[in-house]
């Protein structure tokens, strides 16, 4: 049984990763960034890493039916908790049955989605001062993968928006202001 589900969407560059792993030790739950585990997936040795690799280098999301295989795995190499946090998954709608029958399989009582909203050119800045400020070095951080992972994020991801709107699960969130004050609208927001 994991109880809590908190999934993060949000475009790239939005802080999902910085605010996921500040909010994980207050609520007690597992931490999980699905872009730091295709990356560390993708340095194996089988057929599917080697695909990951590419697709990943090439600033496009994965296919659904490898995220069928992969998900699982990810999910299965983390501690006992209350909850977990979704960092990054689903990413299109398309996932959205892996996540349901997560749910499910796994009886949880509450799901929520946080979406950090920011402007584009503020997300721009943001990876691109990434690797300058001594942050992750990413092979996706150069400027003509960085357009494709918008477009990606534009047509796949941010459909999910509306969808788990329309679901009544979502909370927005002005991801625009510094790391403190978004994390402090998120406690906020989330009743803490
Ligand atoms: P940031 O981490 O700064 O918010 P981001 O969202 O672009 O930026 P990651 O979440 O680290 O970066 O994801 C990096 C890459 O991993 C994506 O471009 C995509 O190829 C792959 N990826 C991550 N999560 C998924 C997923 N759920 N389904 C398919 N591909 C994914
Ligand atoms: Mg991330």
């Amino acid at each position: 049984m994991i109880k809590n589900v908190l999934v993060v969407l949000g475009p790239p560059g939005s802080g999902k990763g910085t605010q996921g792993k500040m909010l994980a030790p207050i609520l007690k739950y597992n931490y999980l960034s699905m872009g730091q585990y295709l990356r560390q997936f993708s340095e194996g040795e089988s057929e599917l890493s080697q695909q990951v690799k590419q697709t990943i280098d090439s600033g496009r999301i994965i296919r659904d039916e490898w995220m069928t295989q992969i998900f699982p795995t990810a999910i299965a190499g983390l501690p006992d908790a209350d909850g977990i946090i979704l960092d990054g998954f689903p990413r299109d709608l398309g996932q959205t049955p892996i996540l349901e029958t997560f749910l499910r399989e796994h009886q949880t009582e509450n799901f929520k989605v946080l979406f950090l909203e920011v402007e584009k050119e503020d997300l721009i800045k943001r990876i691109t001062q990434r690797e300058s400020q001594g942050g992750e070095m990413r092979a996706d951080d150069n400027p003509e993968i960085i357009s494709t992972r918008f477009e990606e994020y534009k047509n796949k991801t941010y459909p999910l928006k509306k969808y788990f709107e329309d679901r009544g699960v979502l909370i927005t969130v002005n991801g625009n202001q510094p790391i403190e004050g978004t994390h402090q609208e998120i406690l906020r927001k989330l009743g803490l």
